[in-house]
């Protein structure tokens, strides 16, 4: 039997690079963190995270402050190198940034040309994220497995409302406006493009 982890990841236990599969089994959540490898996580308990460190945007475990939110919160996709890279410190979007995606999932994605697979991304995106639905926010998006979308929202702060609020600023109430569901798409696409050429290559 594999242990569940929740929370804090032990020091033993590798996050970087594991395949989908693993990463079921390890049951990693947004809430997880692995401090020691500087991989937090900031879009969960926020409010005390800040009650506790007296501080808005830190990690809720150690207090890490480096996120510049003001520049992220910019939701400008030229300045997207440093969105991923702030989204890369909390330790679920490395996992997902690094991960191996499954070669069905690339397979798939590649029978459609670039311009099809964006559609499908922002419907996507707008069917998953685009409304508020606290039935099944946090759960809308698989973790992974055979669609290569899942796995670029997770590694982009658009999984859930929840996360989106807190990467992108965008209030959870407020239904996505076109440019925001441009920008997320966006933000998506970049992912798949270097997951796609990596493998291609
Ligand atoms: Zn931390
Ligand atoms: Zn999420």
């Amino acid at each position: 039997m594999i242990r569940k982890f929740k929370r804090v990841i032990p020091d033993n236990v590798n996050v970087i690079g594991l395949k989908s599969g693993d990463i079921k089994s390890l049951d990693i959540k947004c809430s997880s963190t692995k401090c020691s490898d500087d991989l937090h996580c900031f879009s969960r308990y926020m409010k005390s995270a800040e009650k506790k460190f007296g501080k808005i945007g830190v990690c809720y475990n150690c207090g890490n402050e480096s996120i510049d939110w003001k520049r992220v919160h910019k939701n400008d996709v030229k300045d997207a190198n440093y969105i991923f890279e702030s989204l890369n410190k909390e330790l679920i979007r490395k996992v997902f940034s690094t991960i191996i995606v499954e070669e069905k999932a690339i397979e798939s994605a590649k029978k459609l040309s670039r311009e099809e697979l964006r559609k499908l991304v922002k419907k996507t995106l707008h069917t998953r994220i685009g409304k508020y639905n606290s039935y099944i926010d946090s759960r809308q998006t698989p973790l992974g497995k055979d669609d290569i979308v899942n796995y670029a929202q997770h590694a982009t702060g658009t999984c859930c409302r929840e996360c989106l609020e807190a990467w992108h600023n965008i209030p959870k109430e407020q239904e996505l406006t076109n440019t925001q569901l441009e920008f997320c798409t966006d933000l998506t696409m970049i992912y798949i493009d270097e997951k796609i050429s990596y493998l291609t290559k």
